[in-house]
């Protein structure tokens, strides 16, 4: 048996015509499955109940295994996800005055070991299938429908694992979930963050409007390289290369987040580098002070050297925002999602 929220339109076509069926009744299937947000076959009553009772022989569909809910004082709910093979991952509500983001996971662990991440500490187990990322968006939203009245406003690829390392059920849920006949987000309230996957950005690039963020971290290869060991595979230039390339096709700002650690990534002449670095490219950067987490040997920076920084920044003509991570106290911060992978 398998899930029917894995298979895309493309897929439901050919399922439906493997079948027999008039060709609508894929747009049918479409619309229940991912926009009506249908949780049984037997809701779909304008399908007939020869061809629903078909599918269900083939097909289940899976619902969303909420195993734990943790609130921050700051009001970021973190919820536990439970999987079908008993793995875990871990989604974020964000709620802010006027949005609410939802921080999504696209693997369960992360194959790329940043240093300065406790999911990535922790080791890959597998990528996520199309479902169980929809999944998250579908526990969030009947999540915060039950708590308050606020609606999920915004999804960010950013929690557990690399996107663009799980590029194929990855793009099929940017466009499902961007699609107004499908999720129904509007693709710049679309997020996806990476560890700088080269041609992984370039394959992006093709897609609809979503935003780029891109984890760079350091201004030198070799720091970058000690940080985020995927560095020597693609290293500084050619990251910014795919990003310039990136914004070329599409003419929207970037966003680079770069994580401030403690005497590591923090100086002035790293502020001054970036700023040399980022010429040319519109974009917007993020310095998000360092989350720690238990075992870990770096630190948070100085308020006053975060400051500094930022203010280099700012000279130098860019516009740079401090991100205080939300959830600090729930472990729901950047970094410090692990979705109770083993100890
Ligand atoms: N793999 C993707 C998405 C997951 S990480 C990526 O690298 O972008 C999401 C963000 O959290 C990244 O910008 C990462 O640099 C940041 N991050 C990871 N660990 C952190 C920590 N301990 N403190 C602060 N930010 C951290």
């Amino acid at each position: 048996m398998e899930d029917i929220r894995n298979l895309e339109y493309r897929e439901l076509k050919d399922l439906v015509a493997s079948f027999a069926e008039k060709p609508y009744r894929a747009s049918q299937l479409y619309l229940w499955l991912f926009n009506q947000r249908a949780v049984s076959f037997d809701e779909m009553t304008d399908i007939p109940k020869g061809f629903r009772q078909r599918l269900k022989e083939r097909f289940y569909i899976s619902h969303p295994k909420i195993a734990a809910i943790e609130v921050s004082r700051d009001g970021a709910t973190k919820l536990l996800l439970e999987l079908d093979d008993k793995n875990y991952i871990e989604s974020v509500i964000i709620p802010e005055e006027k949005r609410t983001a939802l921080c999504i996971s696209s693997q369960v662990g992360c194959p790329l070991a940043c240093k300065f991440c406790m999911t990535g500490s922790k080791g890959f187990i597998r990528n996520l299938r199309l479902s169980e990322i929809i999944n998250q968006v579908f526990a969030a939203e009947r999540h915060i429908q039950l708590q308050s009245n606020r609606k999920i406003t915004n999804l960010v690829l950013m929690g557990m694992g690399e996107p663009l390392l799980n590029l194929e059920e990855v793009t099929k849920f940017l466009n499902i979930a961007a699609d107004q006949s499908g999720l129904a987000f509007a693709p710049r309230k679309i997020t996806v963050s990476t560890a700088g996957i080269a041609p992984g950005i370039e394959r992006l690039s093709s897609g609809a409007m979503f935003n780029l963020a891109v984890s760079l971290n350091a201004t030198t290869d070799e720091v970058r390289s000690r940080l985020m060991p995927i560095n020597k595979k693609y290293p500084l230039k050619v990251v910014l290369d795919a990003c310039r390339r990136y914004q070329r096709s599409r003419k929207r700002a970037i966003t680079f987040e770069y994580v401030l650690i403690k005497k590591i990534n923090d100086s002035l002449a790293d502020a001054h580098r970036l700023i040399t670095m980022l010429k040319g490219i519109e974009c917007k950067i993020n310095l998000i002070p360092f989350n720690t987490f238990p075992g870990t040997s770096f630190n948070k920076p100085e308020r006053g050297v975060i400051l500094e920084f930022q203010k280099v920044l700012l000279n130098g003509g860019y516009a740079v925002f401090i991100r205080e991570s939300r959830g600090d106290d729930i472990s729901a911060a950047c970094g410090q999602l692990r979705g109770k992978l083993v100890d």
